[in-house]
């Protein structure tokens, strides 16, 4: 039996970020645009969750979140209403910084994850130091997932990958290793590469019914929200502005529109179903083809910058 789809939100507020990795899954490199939420889009924001049951999930994210200056205050008010909050980061700040937000956090703290981005790590002894340090005061009931994301691995990489492994059993912490999906790159990985990702290849999941945009929403510092991190090069995928009054999630699980599905979190989440509907896919297609120039025209820096992610 499926078990019940755990619901989500994931709110990049910043796309400033302390690193500046090649490969960025979190758009800011597909944007060049380095913003933060401004007031208008984080009372948005609120004001869509209040309307909202506390059994969803909120993950603040960026870049770096910690970048955003109204950190605290925006994760204080989401304490204060209750609901789980997740966090994620590539454990550049000051274990301080991490202090703080344990103690303001404390229970609601559910998640806080580490990312490894082991090209931007400038001392990576000290890190690993820091690392055992935010495991032993984070508090008692928080998770944390490291995530290593594996992009051109090489002989050192491996060693400090093993490192973080070894930290990770001593703790008795899962963690996980990323694939950097940019279109069907899969196939040219390096052997290395593959071997940490070899029962990863992204899935096809073009016309599978998904429930992601009623069930979970990844919302842009600008406002523009998203059924999942996949989606946000597909206008057909766009949900709309949460600004705009008569923004809404969707009411049931609609077709995947995309050929690859490169979100970890709506599958763990257990947003994706089995069933394909090939009448509805074909509708899908033919929606895409009529938003398409507009896509064009609205992203073209997306485009750009992702065909130039082709091309290197
Ligand atoms: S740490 Fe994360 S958000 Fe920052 S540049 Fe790297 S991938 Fe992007
Ligand atoms: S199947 Fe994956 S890519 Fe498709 S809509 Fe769902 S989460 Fe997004």
């Amino acid at each position: 039996m499926q078990n019940k789809p755990k619901k989500f939100i994931d709110f990049i507020i910043t796309q400033k970020c302390t690193y500046n990795c090649e490969y960025c899954s979190q758009s800011k490199l597909q944007t060049k645009i380095k913003n933060n939420a401004d007031k208008k889009t984080v009372n948005a924001f609120f004001n869509l969750i209040k309307k909202l049951e506390n059994d969803w999930e909120i993950t603040i994210t960026g870049g770096e979140a910690i970048l955003h200056p109204d950190f605290y205050e925006i994760i204080s008010e989401i304490k204060k209403l209750n609901f789980k909050i997740n966090l994620i980061t590539n454990l550049s700040f000051d274990i301080k910084i991490y202090e703080k937000i344990f103690k303001l956090l404390s229970d609601n703290l559910n998640r806080y994850d580490i990312s490894f981005h082991l090209d931007e790590i400038e001392n990576f002894n000290t890190t690993i130091e820091k690392l055992e340090n935010f495991i032993k005061l984070k508090p008692k009931n928080t998770k944390t997932v490291f995530l290593i994301p594996i992009y051109k691995l090489d002989k050192i990489k491996e060693e400090k990958i093993n490192t973080i492994i070894n930290i990770a059993k001593k703790y008795n912490i899962n963690y996980d290793f990323q694939h950097i999906h940019y279109f069907d790159k899969y196939k040219n990985l390096s052997l290395l590469d593959k071997n940490y990702i070899k029962n990863k290849k992204p899935k096809k999941t073009f016309s599978t019914l998904c429930s992601a945009g009623k069930n979970s929403l990844v919302i842009y510092e600008d406002g523009e929200a998203y059924r999942c991190y996949s989606s946000r090069f597909l206008k057909s995928n766009s949900l709309g502005n949460i600004k705009n009054k008569n923004f809404k999630l969707i009411d049931k699980a609609i077709p995947c529109t995309l050929k690859y599905c490169t979100c970890p979190k709506p599958r763990l989440y257990q947003q994706i179903q089995s069933t394909k509907k090939p009448i509805n896919a074909y509708l899908y297609s033919i929606k895409n083809i009529f938003y398409l120039p507009y896509m064009i025209i609205k992203k073209r820096e997306i485009i750009i910058a992702k065909l130039k992610q082709m091309i290197n």
